[in-house]
């Protein structure tokens, strides 16, 4: 009697841990794909519909005068510079790149890599709050997505969706629109 109570404890315990790891295993599945989900959704969602919150404004004339003509070319003309002609295209010190308009703190080398397209590519900004994404449809039959400075609203560059882990986005920025800071993001 005292060996079958021990044998049915045992096969109690075995039952018990395993179902206890396939409800593990389903919770975590089920954070796993939650979390695709929100990555994949907040992917290439622009921010349209959110009110403006550049925070500098200037006249175009005032712009003129702050920037270069090449820079004013691509961040207040919504320009692209010749690919692999920037200077930040083959460039991988560690630092962070600021807005070449405002300042404002854009993209870390830690997420920069080398997507071969012949301008800086990142996979994510420093924070999703540093820039906006806007829909840009001046291309006939090729709908993009814009990528401007959250702060000045000055154009940067375009995001895709074929960059690499863990976002899964290239953001593909003109060299002329950053500053590259040696020190790190705070
Ligand atoms: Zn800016």
């Amino acid at each position: 009697m005292i060996n079958k109570m021990k044998v049915f404890s045992t096969i109690t315990k075995q039952s018990l841990k395993k179902s206890f790891n396939s409800i593990l295993s389903a919770t975590l599945l089920i954070l796993v794909s939650s979390n695709s989900i929100v990555a994949v959704a907040d992917g290439l969602k622009t921010d349209n519909a959110k009110p403006a919150t550049s925070t500098i404004k200037l006249s175009d004339l005032d712009w003129k005068k702050k920037l270069t003509p090449a820079q004013y070319q691509v961040l207040r003309g919504k320009g692209t510079e010749t690919p692999y002609s920037g200077k930040y295209n083959d460039f991988y010190a560690k630092g962070t790149y600021k807005c070449a308009a405002c300042g404002n703190t854009l993209f870390s080398s830690v997420t920069k890599y080398d997507a071969h397209e012949g301008w800086p590519s990142f996979y994510a900004p420093v924070a999703p709050s540093a820039v906006l994404k806007l829909s840009d449809n001046s291309l006939m039959m090729m709908p993009r997505t814009e990528v401007e400075c959250s702060k000045c609203g000055s154009h940067l560059g375009h995001v895709f969706d074929d960059g690499p882990k863990p976002t899964g986005l290239r953001y593909c920025i003109n060299s002329v629109c950053l500053n590259f800071d040696a020190a790190p993001a705070k």
